[in-house]
C-alpha cells in the first residue's frame, strides 16, 4: 500500500499543475498506458469530459452503464454525442440476464433495495468491465457534493486507480466550456434536470443550487456504490 500512497502523491503533485487535456493525456500514455477506460453516464455534464477525452484520443475506450433503467432520451444521447465527439471506442455494459432473472425478476427492486439494485445493475457489470484496467476515469467533481468536496485528481478505490480530471471545475466552468464548444446539450436539461441516471431514481432538481438534488430524492442515498472505495471513506 505504502507503495501506491506514494504514486498517489506523487501524480497528484504533478496533475495538480497540469491543465485537464494535459492530466488525461499523461494517465492515457504515460501513467496508465493501455489501460485507462474512461467510464461516463452520458448525462447531464458527460459532453464535457468527453470532448477532453476525444481531443486527447478518441480511440480510449469509454464504458457506457446502461442498466436497462436508463429514460430513452440518455439512450439516444448517447449514440449521437458519440457520434458528434467522433469516440471510436464506445463499450455499452450492463447486468447480465441471468442475475436480472434471478434478482429483480419484476424490474422493482429500486423501489424496495436501491442498494441492491445498484450492485447488481451498477457496481457488479462496472467492476467486470474493469477488469484488465488500472485506472477508470470519472466526471465526478467537488462542488458537487459534501462528500466529494475534498476529491482528489487521483485516487486509489482498493482496486483500481480512480482519475478524476474535473475535480476542480465548477458549475460555470463545465457551462463555459459546453457553450465554448458548442457541445450538444442532454435533452433532458431543459426539462429541469440537471443530474441525470436511471429513471426510477431521478426527478427534477428538488433544491436548485444542489444539481445532484433530484437523484434519489427523499432518501437517505446519494450515492449509486460505484463511487464508494472498497477502502477509506465514502467519496
Ligand atoms: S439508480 Fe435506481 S434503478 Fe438505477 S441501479 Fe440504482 S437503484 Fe437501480
Amino acid at each position: 500500500m505504502t507503495e501506491v500512497m506514494d504514486r498517489l502523491a506523487d501524480l497528484n503533485a504533478r496533475y495538480r499543475a497540469m491543465s485537464t487535456a494535459e492530466i488525461i493525456g499523461h494517465a492515457a500514455h504515460d501513467a496508465f498506458a493501455g489501460r485507462l477506460a474512461v467510464v461516463s453516464s452520458f448525462g447531464a455534464e458527460s459532453a464535457v469530459l468527453l470532448h477532453l477525452v476525444a481531443s486527447v484520443d478518441p480511440g480510449l475506450p469509454v464504458l457506457f452503464l446502461d442498466t436497462h433503467k436508463l429514460f430513452g432520451e440518455t439512450v439516444r444521447y448517447r449514440s449521437r454525442l458519440q457520434h458528434h465527439l467522433g469516440l471510436e471506442d464506445v463499450r455499452v455494459i450492463g447486468p447480465r440476464k441471468r442475475d436480472v432473472d434471478a434478482r429483480d425478476p419484476q424490474g422493482t427492486l429500486s423501489m424496495h433495495d436501491p442498494d441492491a439494485c445498484c450492485a447488481l445493475r451498477k457496481s457488479e457489470p462496472l467492476a467486470r468491465a474493469l477488469a484488465g484496467f488500472a485506472c477508470w476515469a470519472t466526471g465526478r467533481k467537488r462542488h458537487q457534493t459534501a462528500f466529494r468536496k475534498d476529491l482528489e485528481i487521483l485516487e486509489f478505490d482498493g482496486g483500481h486507480y480512480k482519475l478524476n480530471p474535473l475535480a476542480a471545475w465548477t458549475r460555470a466552468d463545465v457551462a463555459a466550456y459546453a457553450a465554448a464548444h458548442n457541445l450538444p446539450a442532454h435533452p433532458l436539461v431543459r426539462q429541469g434536470y440537471h443530474s441525470i441516471g436511471c429513471m426510477p431514481c431521478t426527478s427534477k432538481v428538488v433544491d436548485a443550487a444542489d444539481a445532484r438534488s433530484g437523484r434519489w430524492a427523499g432518501q437517505a442515498k446519494i450515492e449509486c456504490g460505484i463511487h464508494t472505495p472498497k477502502t477509506g471513506d465514502k467519496s
